[in-house]
C-alpha cells in the first residue's frame, strides 16, 4: 500500500489520478491533497478518500475547509503548506499536477525528502530544469513523467542504454489550428482555443496545445529528463495522437509507444512503474483508426514553438523567462485582453528584454519569474 500526496487533486490531472486510485483501492490510498480554491470539489474528494490533511493555497478557502473539516483532518494553506504535504515522512508518491511556476517550490520540496514524483507540472523542469536534474541526483529521488510523450519515451527506453539515443521524436496533435490558414490567427477567440481535438485538459494547456508551445515546453521537459541536447529532439505533428512519442537509436532503429489519448493511462504508469496496473479501460482497435498520419510542424504559423527551442538552446533562465510570459499572455488571452498572435510576440519581447543568468541558482530563477511577470503585466497595460 502506497500513500500519496496529490498536489492540485482539483484539477484535470489531479481528478483523473484519483480515478486511478479509486480503481486500485488496495494499491494506494490517499495522504494529503491540495486546491487552488476549489473548494467544494476537494470538499467532495474529502469526504470519499479520507485523507491525513488538505491544503488550499487560497486562504478563504482554507478557512471555509477548516469550519467543516477541521475537528476530522488538517487543513493548511498557501505554498508553505504545499510544501508541508510534499514533505511529510509516511508519503510514498508525490503526484505534481498543479499547473505552472506554482508548481516549482512543492516540488522541489518533495524532491528534497527523496520522494518518488509523478511529475505532470512541466514547468517545473522547463523553468528549473538545471536545478532539478541537480537535486534529484543529490537528494537520490525518482522523477517519472506523466505527460503522454514522456511516458512514452520513458517506457521505449526500458532496458536500452541512453548512450545509443540517436534521436527522441515528440508527437504533437498539431491543436484545433492545424489547418488555420496563417491570416485567420489574429481572430482567433479563447472559446475555439479551448476546444482541443483529443484531449480534455486545464485551460492553461489546452491554449499552449493551441499555440504549440505545449510541445516547445515539452522539448524542454524532454532535455532534462532525458539528458538528450535540443538538437536530438525533433518534432513531429500526428494528428490522431496515438503514437505518444517515438525514440531512434543509433542503429536507425525507432520504437513507439501507442495507446488511446487517455491519461490515466501514463499516470497509473508512473504510480506502479516498474509495475504495470491491469484495468479495465477501453483498448485500441486499430482497424477502427484506419490510418495515422504525419507531417512537419509549421513554425512560421506556431511562432511559439520557435521560441522555445531557441530559449532552450539559450539556456540560463531564457526557459524561465519565457515560461514566466507564457503565463501572463495565456492568462489575458483568457480574460480577452490580448490576441491569440500577441501571445508569441509578448514572449519573444520578454526574452529580448531580459537580462539573461547562466547556471542559475533557485533565487535567480524566482527572481527571473517574478520580474517576467512584471515586465510583460506593465507592458500590456501600457499599449492598451
Ligand atoms: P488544471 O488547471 O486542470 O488543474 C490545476 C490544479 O492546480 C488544480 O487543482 C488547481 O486548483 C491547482 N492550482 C492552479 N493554480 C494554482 C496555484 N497558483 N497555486 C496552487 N494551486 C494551483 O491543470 P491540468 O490540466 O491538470 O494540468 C496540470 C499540469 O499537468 C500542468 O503543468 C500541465 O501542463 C500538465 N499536464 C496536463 C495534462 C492534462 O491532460 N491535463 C497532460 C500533460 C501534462
Ligand atoms: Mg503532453
Amino acid at each position: 500500500m502506497r500513500t500519496l500526496t496529490i498536489l492540485g487533486s482539483t484539477g484535470s490531472i489531479g481528478t483523473q489520478t484519483l480515478d486511478v486510485v479509486r480503481s486500485n483501492p488496495a494499491r494506494y490510498r490517499v495522504g494529503y491533497l491540495t486546491t487552488n480554491r476549489r473548494g467544494q470539489l476537494l470538499a467532495e474528494q474529502i469526504r470519499e478518500f479520507s485523507p491525513t490533511g488538505v491544503v488550499a493555497f487560497d486562504p478563504v478557502v482554507a478557512q471555509q475547509l477548516r469550519a467543516e473539516f477541521g475537528s476530522q483532518l488538517e487543513v493548511l494553506e498557501g505554498e508553505e503548506g504545499a510544501c508541508t504535504v510534499a514533505s511529510r515522512p509516511e508519503v510514498d508518491i508525490v503526484v505534481s499536477a498543479l499547473v505552472g511556476f506554482a508548481g516549482v517550490g512543492p516540488t522541489i520540496a518533495a524532491i528534497q525528502q527523496g520522494k518518488r514524483i509523478a511529475l505532470a507540472n512541466k514547468e517545473t523542469l522547463v523553468a528549473a530544469g538545471e536545478l532539478i536534474t541537480r537535486l534529484l541526483k543529490q537528494h537520490n529521488a525518482e522523477l517519472i513523467p506523466v505527460d503522454s510523450e514522456h511516458s512514452a519515451i520513458y517506457q521505449c527506453l526500458v532496458g536500452e542504454s541512453s548512450a545509443e539515443i540517436e534521436q527522441l521524436i515528440l508527437t504533437a496533435s498539431g491543436g484545433p489550428f492545424r489547418e488555420l490558414p496563417a491570416d485567420q490567427f489574429q481572430h482567433i477567440t479563447p472559446a475555439q482555443a479551448l476546444r482541443h481535438p483529443n484531449w480534455s485538459m486545464g485551460p492553461k494547456i489546452t491554449i499552449d496545445s493551441a499555440t504549440l508551445m505545449n510541445k516547445g515546453l515539452e522539448v524542454m521537459e524532454a532535455r532534462w529528463l532525458f539528458d538528450v541536447p535540443p538538437e536530438n529532439i525533433d518534432v513531429v505533428v500526428h494528428p490522431q495522437s496515438i503514437i505518444h512519442s517515438m525514440v531512434q537509436f543509433v542503429d536507425g532503429s525507432v520504437k513507439a509507444q501507442l495507446g488511446l489519448p487517455d491519461m490515466r493511462l501514463p499516470i497509473q504508469y508512473a504510480l506502479g512503474w516498474p509495475q504495470r496496473i491491469p484495468n479495465e479501460y477501453q483498448r485500441m482497435d486499430l482497424p477502427l483508426i484506419g490510418s495515422l498520419a504525419f507531417a512537419q510542424p509549421d513554425f512560421q504559423r506556431f511562432p511559439c514553438l520557435g521560441l522555445a527551442f531557441d530559449a532552450l538552446r539559450r539556456g540560463g533562465t531564457a526557459p524561465a523567462i519565457l515560461n514566466a510570459a507564457n503565463e501572463i499572455a495565456v492568462a489575458q488571452f483568457l480574460d480577452g485582453q490580448l490576441r491569440f498572435t500577441d501571445i508569441p510576440r509578448c514572449i519573444e519581447r520578454a526574452l529580448e528584454r531580459a537580462e539573461i543568468v547562466d547556471s542559475p541558482s533557485l533565487t535567480d530563477i524566482l527572481t527571473a519569474d517574478a520580474r517576467t511577470r512584471a515586465d510583460v503585466r506593465r507592458e500590456n497595460a501600457s499599449t492598451k
